[in-house]
């Protein structure tokens, strides 16, 4: 995709300060980091979120954080949230699937959700409808 940032800096055309890479997958670091070391994980190829993906990209991209991940851990850090935005409605800025891998230190002032309550019969209702649209 020509105007996509992150296929620039796969194709070389902006700079990044990348930590991985292998045939399929390449990782550098987030520009505005949660904590130093803050890493996106992408596939090469564009692809606009995880739902376009194919699975075996999926598998390679998450392997690829989980090594990112165990190298945090080596180096000092004290637990890693892997996440991705997936959907403008979940945050997703870049359109380029890309998994985050965040180094964090206990309250270090990142949240990741306040949980909800479930009220009545939502939670049987959503599973029903997730497990639905699963067989489908
Ligand atoms: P999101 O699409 O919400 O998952 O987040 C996109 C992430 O990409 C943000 O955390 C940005 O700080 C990061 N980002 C945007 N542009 C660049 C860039 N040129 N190099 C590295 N990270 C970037
Ligand atoms: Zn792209």
């Amino acid at each position: 995709m020509s105007s996509c940032i992150f296929c620039k800096i796969i194709r070389g055309e902006l700079p990044c300060t990348k930590v991985y890479e292998d045939e399929s997958v390449a990782a550098f670091l987030d520009i505005k980091p949660v904590n130093p070391g803050h890493t996106l994980v992408i596939p090469k190829k564009h692809f606009e979120n995880i739902h376009d993906m194919p699975d075996a990209l999926v598998a390679k991209v998450a392997v690829a954080a989980k090594k990112i991940a165990d190298a945090m851990r080596n180096i000092g850090v004290k637990g890693v949230n892997i996440g991705m935005n997936n959907g403008a409605h979940a945050g997703q800025i870049v359109f380029h699937a890309h998994m985050h891998v965040m180094p964090r230190y206990g309250k270090d002032s990142f949240s990741l959700w306040v949980g909800k309550e479930y009220y009545g019969k939502e939670r049987e209702l959503v599973a029903e409808k997730i497990k639905a649209a699963l067989k489908s």
